[in-house]
């Protein structure tokens, strides 16, 4: 049933005004001018009040860029993180930064990033743990609990921000992480239960709410994405004592949910005693009409109807069509917004002047994100006919992308239809093929390899920057990178390595390379988000059906091959991994994407194979990363990304080695689906852990061969032979000897040649060492 009412009567309806507001917007600037500065700080080139003025004037830029909106975000812009924000307004520093010199700022830098500015040769303060925003590439700083944990109210950053947006004529709603979360995303340095230091840190938040309707704050906007996680019984509980504590603070909370649906925590979120609650109606649109039944009527429902987490437009009509009714029900106790914080998108479309024009049309960043809400906002208060040109517009780009040829690929389309079990099937179990490979490969015990890349040097970037330029022509920039590979083989045979790499001297970005050649993807140029402190990432834009036009690593591999005798291991990135860094599209499940790249990478597989490359490794650094919020949901999304790493590899014969490469060494939860990746040789990173990270791979009887790394590349340090054979001889503890190879934890990109030719050096030698021992 389609309740299409009248305009008139949606007005008469909706005499009350229906709000628009939003959750938080990037904070890096549209020209990532916050990563310049924060870095121009630590370097000692730029003061502490210069970094502070741009940090004021990215939040004046911000809040102009959001006028109008009846409520605007405060407390969401961050020198570094937010949740780290929180733990110094709550007080929660860790003990090794207490009593340092320097300001308040310095303490914050030290547990964000180890050191401040002029802390350099400082090793004294260890940076705090980071870890990913719930399924998001951002990463939030961790915080610490122990047995000493108190906290105590630091509020003054907070409400100076309050009175800037209230002096700029700003409607400020703060935006704190709520209490139960953020307990949650801390991890406790000794024995401590989390959950035990809420009695202690709910007064603190009580406080801060009193000190915020001091300032005249209407509304908190008080985000608890736990809620749509899957909650212990006693994190249940906390929710309710904790909200029981915070009602009657003098403001109105919006409790506010985000990146998924609250399922069996629906009705717990419905019965806490907030004034509002904030639904992502993007990934748990299903779930507005059983919220809006179990809210009661004096709460104010906010929908996310826009999308938070893609860059793509909304379609304005279809949405209308949906919301109005929903409108009508609810008159002003309906508020509308983004589905979550806008940090997870770019700022400005507007940005983009090289990007092609119809794919542009299709997109949307933050700031047209907000556009979008104003239509929708102007339709709902004013009728549709305030904004008909705007809504004809939004039509006319929805049909482009909808019909595009440039979208729809019918022999893509077939192609993924036509995929069958066989597809992802080796011919022989891995028994059968590790006897022919073995025949064919001639590798000793403990083979040795790398994980594919070696140093970028400055020679290297330079070269690649001229070339885009237009500065350097193709033939000289192929050149170059041919005489990178030389040396990085004549840098391998020199260590006596047994499995050479080429070195990747040609890649910028291990999915980015990929995206470039594939059609399908578009790049922008602009469209940072930021991924950690003054860490931004460029996600490539997957807008159209995948097809390989031409092979695209195999010129390189070949000439690699051809310059030694010992066997050259192909490089790829593996589909999973290029579809969870890509902005995907929203018009198919995510899983048909993936299909469509796993199909295109099988065919660079398979041309390698043809090309005479013996050993192949395809990297899925990011499969973990895919997993859903909900456990439940696991089972599915492994499903279909095993099935793609399996279409991928799997085309070839028996005496070709894959190998696969994975820069985690969590895999207790999911050493199933690992297995049934059936990769010949799995390379992961073990360097930190003393080996029990294999202790998994042992009671699973994993059956294949894996290269637990024992060089730890994140460190400028040199692994020395002793300490990489003590690593190895546990590792044989856990796995048969025959089945372990000797490589770093990952690639050497970020290496400088000097450290990485003695820490080779004595990896090698420690292959030999171990080699003696049988
Ligand atoms: N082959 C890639 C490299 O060595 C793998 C990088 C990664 O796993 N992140 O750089
Ligand atoms: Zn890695």
């Amino acid at each position: 049933m389609s309740l299409q009412p009248s305009n008139n009567s949606l007005q008469q309806r909706n005499k009350s005004h229906i709000r628009l507001h939003n959750l938080g917007f990037p904070r890096i600037g549209a020209r990532r001018e916050l990563k310049f500065a924060q870095e121009a700080f630590w370097k000692g080139e730029k003061s502490e009040a210069e970094l502070l003025a741009t940090a004021a004037s990215l939040r004046e830029q911000n809040w102009q860029r959001q006028a109008g909106l009846d409520l605007v975000p405060v407390g969401d812009f961050s020198l570094y993180d937010q949740v780290l924000d929180l733990s110094f307004t709550l007080g929660n520093l860790p003990a090794r930064v207490q009593g340092l010199d320097g300001s308040e700022l310095d303490q914050y830098f030290r547990v964000a990033r180890g050191r401040s500015a002029n802390d350099s040769g400082c090793n004294c303060v260890h940076a705090g743990e980071m870890t990913k925003w719930f399924d998001t590439n951002y990463h939030y700083i961790v915080p610490e609990f122990s047995a000493d944990t108190r906290f105590s109210l630091n509020p003054d950053r907070l409400l100076a921000q309050i009175e800037e947006a209230q002096a700029q004529g700003h409607n400020a709603k703060p935006v704190l992480v709520g209490p139960v979360t953020y307990l949650l995303l801390g991890k406790a340095k000794d024995a401590t239960d989390s959950l035990s230091l809420l009695a202690q840190l709910l007064p603190v938040y009580a406080e801060l709410l009193k000190r915020l309707a001091e300032k005249g704050i209407e509304w908190v906007q008080i985000d608890e994405p736990a809620l749509v996680t899957e909650l212990a019984p006693q994190w249940q509980d906390a929710f309710r004592t904790a909200y029981a504590a915070l009602a009657g603070s003098g403001v109105k909370l919006l409790l506010t949910t985000y990146f998924g649906q609250l399922g069996e925590n629906l009705e717990l979120a419905c019965s806490l005693p907030v004034a509002g609650l904030h639904l992502d109606a993007i990934n748990a649109r299903e779930e507005v009409e059983t919220t809006i039944e179990k809210l009661g009527t004096d709460k104010v429902l906010s929908l996310g109807v826009v999308n938070g987490r893609n860059i793509w437009k909304t379609d304005l009509s279809v949405l209308l069509d949906w919301l109005e009714p929903v409108a009508q029900q609810l008159g002003e106790r309906l508020w509308i917004a983004p589905s979550c914080s806008l940090l997870h998108v770019p700022v400005d479309l507007d940005s983009e002047q090289k990007l092609d024009a119809e794919i542009r049309s299709w997109l949307a960043f933050a700031e047209q994100k907000l556009a979008e809400l104003r239509v929708i906002h102007s339709a709902l208060n004013h009728g549709r006919e305030s904004v008909a040109a705007e809504l004809a517009e939004n039509l006319a780009a929805l049909n482009s992308r909808r019909t595009s040829p440039r979208v729809h690929n019918p022999r893509v389309q077939k192609a993924v239809a036509a995929i069958d079990a066989s597809l992802g099937e080796r011919q022989s179990a891995y028994p059968q093929r590790a006897a022919l490979q073995r025949d064919k490969l001639n590798l000793p015990l403990y083979p040795t390899t790398t994980i594919g890349s070696f140093p970028q040097t400055q020679e290297i970037r330079k070269a690649r920057l001229a070339y885009r330029k237009g500065e350097l022509d193709a033939v000289e920039y192929e050149t170059r990178m041919k005489q990178e590979i030389e040396f990085a083989v004549q840098q391998q045979e020199a260590l006596g390595l047994d499995v050479l790499v080429h070195g990747e001297a040609e890649r910028n970005d291990m999915v980015e390379y990929f995206g470039e050649q594939l059609d399908g993807y578009a790049f922008s140029q602009f469209g940072w988000v930021q991924s950690y402190g003054s860490r931004c990432v460029k996600p490539p834009i997957l807008f159209g059906d995948i097809s390989r036009p031409k092979a695209m690593t195999v010129a390189w591999s070949q000439y690699a091959q051809s310059l030694t005798e010992k066997k050259m291991k192909g490089m790829l990135t593996g589909p999973v991994t290029i579809l969870n860094w890509s902005f995907v599209r929203d018009d198919q499940p995510r899983s048909v994407s993936c299909y469509q790249l796993a199909l295109a990478i099988r065919e660079e597989v398979q041309d390698l194979e043809a090309a005479g490359i013996d050993i192949i490794q395809i990297d899925e650094a990011a499969l973990r990363e895919g997993l859903p919020l909900r456990r439940r949901q696991w089972a599915e999304y492994l499903n279909w990304a095993v099935e793609s790493f399996r279409i991928t590899a799997n085309g070839v014969a028996d005496s070709t080695q894959i190998h696969t490469h994975m820069c985690y060494s969590e895999f207790n939860d999911i050493i199933e689906a690992i297995a049934h990746m059936d990769a010949d040789v799995i390379t992961i990173e073990t360097s930190r852990s003393d080996m029990e990270l294999l202790d998994v791979f042992d009671e699973f009887h994993y059956p294949n061969e894996i290269g637990p790394g024992v060089y730890d590349i994140h460190s400028p340090n040199i692994p020395s032979v002793e300490q990489m054979v003590k690593l190895m001889r546990l590792a044989a503890q856990r796995i048969p000897a025959e089945r372990l190879w000797v490589n770093p934890d990952c690639g050497l990109k970020t290496r400088q040649w000097s450290e990485v030719i003695p820490a080779l050096k004595n990896m090698v030698e420690s292959a030999k060492v171990l080699r003696a021992d049988k």
